[in-house]
């Protein structure tokens, strides 16, 4: 059943913010005093688009309580001018006449960016009196894609047309309006917005009136909005048209009509809101013309997503509409602002061309549309949790891309594509855990990362997986009510959870361990670095296993270490792994499967067990003829190693598993074997036995790690210089990849949009291409001529065998303009010359970021161009930094760190980490150091394993 949250008053807003921050003042880090209660902002703004005026003029009206009594109302504002002689506080008379209480003078505070207004009295704090503060002040329609920002995107003939959109997430909103502009101090806000008649603004609420003035300008009032943070609200200003679905058909249409009754007060439709009110709100899809036609998928999915976590959490969606808009730039791919989601394009549109788009528009509106329960409706009280916000979204996404496209194997990438790359970088000792302290505006950034997103959603994922779906939603469900329009941390939703697993009305009540809270559980995951390997070594004779966990970390150059044997090693590992006995222990929820029972339906074949110490025996295990997996569908955050003997009934037993289970028993085997924990003859002899006949998720899984040990092996000999081994070595991936390829070449695979056949096609391709596979020239065309003039993305790649003078011809055929031509050109090629001109024409000469972070990318993943592309990045660091600015020297660390082989690629690394003043950023060292360790003590394992396969 959907429920409804009705309406609240102001005094209903001030019970719920009494409740929910009075109670913990103190805990909550704030940089703002928290004398003022914020209840409603009243704000017109004046964006002004023209060459040479971008201003934007407001005026603002701020209506709170005082909560101390105060002589100062201290309110957040960045490049802002205040017209200080409008400025005017007003005390709330009876019957709603305003009195004045005099300003005494202005201060600013440039650091803490703050406004205070020092008044004559103090103010009385408590419910009884409100308090109002009135003033101008003129801001600017900036152009560095933060705050109000002004675009420009070609029209009709290629007219130069502009724009105006908002990103007030994080800390922005204050340089649109004065403003309390923290997560907790939510209000309503009511907004009008001056526009040219030619123009359409799109705001947070529906337009409530248009109001066309002398002076040619219109000004649309909209209506007022629910409690909410400053950094959801959102403006677009534009000439876009939109799509929308009705009834099966999606049209198209040019002006946002008037909301119904121009009176009609919004907080009543929530409460009389049916069961049904989901199902009435208004989606639709902007962009501007010429793409808008792209649209079309996102606005018949839209509605969908939404119904679904509507009924998935049991809240309907409180707004009457939700506005999604394809940006020409912006600054995330994505931004969840409360009923107006702004997206970059390839993240809304699909392209048709890629059969990777719709998959990336479904996660991404799937991811947005989440966060306006887990976000908007309730919001993390500081921004140290913002993990939960986006691991949570990240996590349910999937769910509601599973929804909309059954058909999809989408929990299968999700889980690679969330745990697989994560898990490397938290592999690393300098790693840092989820939750994290959060003391300056800049700190604000640096927790949007992959551990938070990424290992975020695994961990969410991991504690839906022991509470089970009933008892997990039912918490949920909770939490969401019992903060909605309010703020909650970590804290409370353990809280949440925890009361509904100890109700969970299935046998054996909850999946908690005995005495423990969902927070016991989870401060081990959310507030420890890093992630346990659990070794599993079992006693065949007494049916038993000793489980035991500690952290896994991979050796690099410096941590000397023992390499190891033909063997499998538990034991000899890296000496790094024992370092630390504060390493232990995670709450380990244990899934432990085995055969006995796959063939028999009304049994459970999976049984879930704690291990919260260093060390545990398992009993009641099958006989030495039955493999034992543990963590088979991956719902636990750690890998697992096992004993030689279940290593091999586990390859003999590949066949029993499914798809997810092989391609997690694969990721762990090569990553173990990466980390010097496991002989690769373990997986190797796995990869052995996966079927090579079509597109499977184990496969994508291989992938990554054998394109990975093709880039270190390429241009070395391992550490015996013995080339016949290395040679081996591509001998074997020549032949596995050539099956591959051919999988991926058929029509059906091709076309197919389900993630796992895109995942695949594209890695295959690329790892193939690189090895210089025959079949990647193309059977049809033995050597493509370079003077082709029509190419498509398969093809470009065809003739890996060209002369330095063909690639060189070939780049001068492909436009940039096409990008995914130029970049897919950039995966293959083998000049150094042509690449070194690839890397000018874009590095130096293009103005676009995501083109250069792009090329980056392909440009490092492609061992012959790797060390051309070092070689450059260091050459021309300062005028690269000084054209693209610090910001990119992130991308370049972080696309080039993967594959450093050398002490030289590794100084190289170093110099342009000092050069650009990057901090944290040590992981991306370490990686490095774990790479040049690998070549020289597992490089030769992995020569040496594959010799079995090649004789
Ligand atoms: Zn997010």
């Amino acid at each position: 059943m959907v429920t409804e949250i009705s309406a609240l008053g102001d005094d209903d807003l001030q019970l719920l913010q009494d409740r929910d921050g009075d109670a913990r003042d103190d805990n909550v880090t704030t940089w703002l005093p928290r004398d003022l209660q914020p209840l409603h902002y009243r704000v017109a703004i004046q964006p002004v688009l023209q060459e040479g005026n971008f201003t934007a003029p407001g005026e603002l009206e701020f209506t709170f309580r005082a909560r101390a009594a105060t002589d100062r109302v201290v309110i957040n504002v960045r490049d802002l001018a205040v017209d200080e002689a409008s400025v005017a506080v007003e005390e709330e008379g009876p019957s709603g006449t305003w009195r004045s209480v005099g300003v005494l003078r202005h201060e600013y505070n440039a650091s803490m960016e703050t406004y205070a207004a020092v008044l004559q009295a103090a103010l009385r704090p408590g419910r009884a009196t409100k308090y109002r503060l009135k003033m101008k002040y003129v801001g600017g329609v900036r152009d560095d894609l933060k705050g109000l920002y002004a675009l420009t995107y070609p029209g009709e003939n290629n007219a130069k047309r502009y724009m105006a959109l908002t990103q007030l997430h994080p800390t922005n909103a204050r340089t649109m309006f004065p403003c309390l502009d923290e997560p907790q101090h939510k209000a309503r806000f009511t907004l009008a917005v001056a526009r040219r008649p030619e123009h359409t603004v799109v705001a947070n609420m529906p337009l409530r009136a248009s109001e066309p003035r002398a002076d040619g300008w219109v000004w649309d009032h909209f209506h007022t909005s629910v409690p909410m943070s400053t950094y959801l609200i959102a403006l677009a200003v534009f000439d876009f048209k939109f799509l929308q679905l009705t009834g099966e058909r999606v049209t198209q249409h040019d002006r946002v009509p008037v909301a119904d009754a121009v009176t009609r007060d919004v907080s009543v439709a929530f409460r009389n809101a049916s069961r049904d009110s989901s199902r009435d709100v208004t989606t639709r899809v902007w962009a501007r013309p010429g793409l808008l036609h792209r649209g079309e998928y996102a606005a018949r999915i839209g509605p969908r997503v939404l119904r679904f976590f509507s009924d998935m959490f049991n809240i309907s969606f409180p707004l009457p509409k939700q506005d999604l808009v394809a940006a020409p730039k912006l600054m995330f791919s994505a931004m969840e602002n409360w009923g107006l989601i702004t997206f970059r394009e390839d993240s809304l549109l699909v392209d048709e061309a890629n059969t990777g788009s719709r998959h990336l528009v479904a996660t991404t509106v799937a991811h947005e549309l989440a966060h306006q329960w887990f976000g908007n409706l309730v919001t993390m009280t500081w921004w140290n949790d913002v993990w939960l916000n986006e691991g949570f979204a990240t996590f349910m996404s999937q769910l509601g891309v599973s929804h909309v496209e059954p058909g999809w194997r989408s929990e299968g990438v999700f889980v690679l594509e969330n745990m697989q790359g994560v898990m490397q970088d938290d592999a690393l000792p300098s790693s840092h855990a989820v939750s994290r302290e959060v003391y300056r505006v800049g700190d604000i950034d640096n927790i949007f990362d992959a551990i938070s997103y990424k290992k975020g959603s695994s961990l969410v994922r991991m504690m839906s997986a022991f509470l089970g779906a009933d008892a997990f939603q039912r918490g949920l469900n909770a939490y969401l009510r019992r903060h909605a329009y309010a703020n909650a941390a970590q804290d409370d939703l353990w809280a949440a959870l925890t009361e509904a697993a100890r109700t969970a009305r299935r046998p054996g009540g909850a999946r908690l361990p005995p005495g423990q809270s969902v927070k016991s559980i989870m401060d081990s995951w959310t507030l420890r670095t890093g992630f346990p390997v659990v070794d599993v070594v079992r006693d065949y004779c007494r049916g038993t296993a000793n489980v035991t966990q500690r952290r896994f970390l991979v050796a690099t150059a410096s941590s000397v270490t023992t390499a190891t044997s033909t063997t499998t090693a538990t034991t000899g590992s890296p000496s790094a792994q024992d370092a630390d006995a504060e390493d232990c222990c995670w709450g380990v929820p244990l899934w432990l499967k085995t055969p006995r029972n796959l063939f028999r339906p009304s049994k459970p074949t999976e049984t879930l067990q704690w291990l919260q110490t260093r060390g545990a025996e398992v009993a009641g295990l099958p006989g030495s003829a039955q493999w034992v997996l543990a963590n088979g569908a991956r719902a636990g955050f750690y890998r697992v190693n096992y004993d030689a003997a279940n290593w091999r009934l586990l390859t003999e037993g590949l066949d029993d598993l499914s798809d997810l289970e092989r391609a997690g028993l694969v990721d762990d085997a090569l990553a173990l074997a990466d980390a010097g924990l496991l002989a690769y003859e373990v997986p190797l002899g796995l990869l052995q036995r996966l079927p090579r006949t079509e597109p499977s998720l184990a496969w994508v899984a291989a992938l990554s790690w054998l394109a990975k040990i093709s880039h270190l092996l390429h241009g070395t000999h391992g550490a015996n210089g013995a080339q016949g081994s290395s040679s081996a070595f591509s001998r074997w991936a020549r032949g596995v990849a050539a099956d591959l390829l051919r999988v991926s070449s058929s029509a059906a695979v091709r076309a197919s949009t389900d993630p796992v056949d895109h995942a695949f096609v594209t890695r295959v391709r690329r790892w193939a291409c690189g090895l210089g596979v025959p079949e990647c020239l193309g059977q049809h065309a033995p050597h493509a001529p370079a003077a082709r003039l029509v190419f498509n993305e398969t093809d470009i790649c065809e003739g890996s065998t060209r002369t330095p003078e063909e690639w060189s011809s070939l780049l001068t055929k492909v436009s940039k303009e096409d990008s995914n031509l130029y970049l897919k050109l950039a995966e293959c090629i083998q000049s150094s010359s042509a690449a070194r001109r690839m890397m000018e024409m874009t590095f130096m000469e293009d103005e676009n970021d995501q083109m250069v972070s792009d090329l980056l990318v392909r440009l490092s993943a492609n061992p012959h161009s790797y060390d051309t592309l070092m070689q450059f990045l260091t050459e021309n660091l300062t005028p690269l930094l000084d054209r693209h600015g610090n910001g990119l020297s992130y991308d370049f660390v972080k696309s080039t760190a993967p594959f450093v082989k050398n002490d030289d690629h590794q100084n190289k690394m170093k110099k342009i980490f000092l050069k650009s003043n990057l901090n944290d950023l040590s992981h991306r060292a370490e990686q490095g150091a774990h790479n040049i360790w690998w070549i020289e003590n597992q490089a030769e394992h992995v020569l040496k394993a594959v010799q079995v396969f090649v004789q």
